[in-house]
């Protein structure tokens, strides 16, 4: 623990209460949000403690980690019911009583009666503070936070467990209290279509223990994250350039498996791959339709997750029954019954479908067997055909279409299978197709990765896809 300027925070604990997390209820979904907010900040978490609602437990694990770090940041219990004990474990831990905040029972009473109710008694309990502590607005719910001196020491600080309030509090009040010690400065480039161990070979030299910045990988549903991490030890200016130098070297290496860049990471990757997806297409004026079967409008939702989505995404339709893919995406009954409702010749009639249907210049259609039932002969779980047409260089529609066996639960099919389809895209939005404008906004063409051209138009082969 930091003892030498009180105002220096170098080290962090997080402390999660509830018994939904104990009972394998609910994920741990702040401490890792905080875990990466304080990393990212210049603050090392040295412990994520868990504890259920319970004085006896919530006091002790506040008492621990109040000496192991110089910040303790505590989530959850801070509501208005019997089992929100925070308040009374914080003077349990450091010796101090709860006392009634004024100022809390005019803004408790003011922002009830904006809704039309009264206060009761119960949540009069959320206008109690240690008497030492002081108290953090909440714009989004009724519990204040709590900030005070631990003993030792550094600060304590209390937020609510729901996730909406935890983070805009987060922000703008607790943070502010919190003074890192060390630059740290991040970028994350977003790559698909190269094999993990390919990458790590790629970046060999770029990627040991001790250099600056620090370079490393982590891979999920088919995407892989590099981040470069510069801190302490430099100024802010000489880790930016290193930064800027680095992520050059990674994209004249990585090239056009590159799909998008940040600061800081708290985004989820198949977002990013959306978004970066979403801003090619719309550079080349493009837009897009989905024809969805097993995915069920996931592709869909996660295109228009990304703000700003409507300038490229035109709609789709969720194909679900074979009925549906006929009727709405014009897919033949006829090849329904010759290939089966998976196959890649029905993948390929959804997505010329889907693109007439949305008056798209890019159509996606997704087909497959999420599970856990529904195998049939020749047909795992996992199976699922992919494909993407797009307007060719002479108006006519050309087609790219895959078929992958993804591993894993019916929910890593689903994300698979859109994470797959928005690489396809990717890539086919890059160079090429066009309706007579061939090439207008192609990708900047980085040295090839080897061997890689499995697929259509140009793309490389993908995780999890069947080579005939
Ligand atoms: P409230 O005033 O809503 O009771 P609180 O501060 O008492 O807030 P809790 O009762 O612990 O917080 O949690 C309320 C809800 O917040 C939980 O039911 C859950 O939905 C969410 N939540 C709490 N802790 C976490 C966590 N660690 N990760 C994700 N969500 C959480
Ligand atoms: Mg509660």
């Amino acid at each position: 623990v930091n003892t030498t300027n009180a105002r220096e925070h170098e080290t962090a604990a997080i402390l999660s209460t509830g018994d939904e997390l104990l009972l394998g209820q609910l994920q741990d979904a702040n401490a890792r949000w905080l875990a990466e907010s304080l990393t990212s900040r210049g603050v090392r978490v040295v412990e994520i403690g868990t504890v259920p609602d319970d004085l006896e437990a919530l006091t002790g694990a506040i008492v621990r980690l109040s000496a192991v770090a110089d910040v303790l940041v505590i989530t959850g219990g801070l509501g208005p019911t019997d089992g929100d004990l925070t308040r009374a474990a914080l003077c349990a831990a450091f010796g101090d009583s709860l006392v009634t905040d004024d100022a809390q029972v005019a803004a408790l009473t003011e922002k009830l009666a904006r809704r039309g109710r009264a206060v009761n008694e119960k949540q009069l309990r959320q206008t109690q503070r240690p008497s030492r502590a002081r108290c953090l607005a909440n714009a989004f719910g009724t519990a204040p936070g709590l900030v005070m001196e631990k003993a030792g020491g550094g600060l304590a600080i209390a937020l609510p467990g729901p996730p909406n309030e935890l983070h805009p509090m987060w922000r703008d009040c607790a943070l502010g209290e919190i003074v890192g010690v060390r630059m740290v400065r991040t970028r994350l480039q977003f790559v698909v279509g190269v094999p993990e161990a390919d990458l790590a070979t790629m970046l060999k030299d770029m990627t040991g223990r001790d250099r600056v910045p620090l370079v490393g990988m982590t891979a999920s549903a088919g995407i892989i994250t590099i981040r470069q991490r510069c801190e302490g030890g430099l100024s802010v200016a000489a880790a930016e350039a290193l930064l800027d130098a680095d992520e050059a070297e990674i994209r004249r290496r990585v090239g056009r498996h590159v799909v998008a860049t940040r600061q800081s990471g708290d985004e989820a990757s198949h977002v990013v791959l959306a978004s970066g997806v979403i801003a090619r297409l719309a550079g080349r004026g493009w837009r897009i339709g989905v024809g969805e079967s097993c995915t069920g409008g996931l592709l869909g939702s996660i295109l228009t997750s990304v703000p700003g989505s409507s300038s490229a995404v035109a709609g789709g339709v969720i194909a679900y029954g074979n009925e549906v893919k006929t009727r709405l995406l014009g897919v033949r009954s006829e090849v329904i019954a010759a290939h089966g409702a998976v196959s890649t010749p029905v993948a390929e009639a959804m997505a010329r479908g889907a693109m007439a249907a949305t008056g798209a210049q890019v159509g996606v259609g997704i087909t497959g067997i999420a599970g856990p039932g529904g195998a049939t002969e020749g047909k795992a779980v996992g199976t699922v055909c992919v494909s993407v047409a797009r307007v060719g260089a002479g108006g006519e529609v050309e087609t790219d279409t895959r078929e992958f066996s993804f591993p894993g639960t019916r929910e890593d099919v689903r994300l698979r299978a859109a994470v797959s389809a928005l690489a396809m895209v990717w890539f086919a939005s890059g160079e090429g197709g066009g309706g007579g404008e061939s090439g207008a906004a192609g990708s900047s063409p980085g040295p090839e990765v080897r061997g890689t051209h499995a697929g259509g138009f140009g793309g490389p082969r993908l995780l999890w896809q069947r080579v005939n």
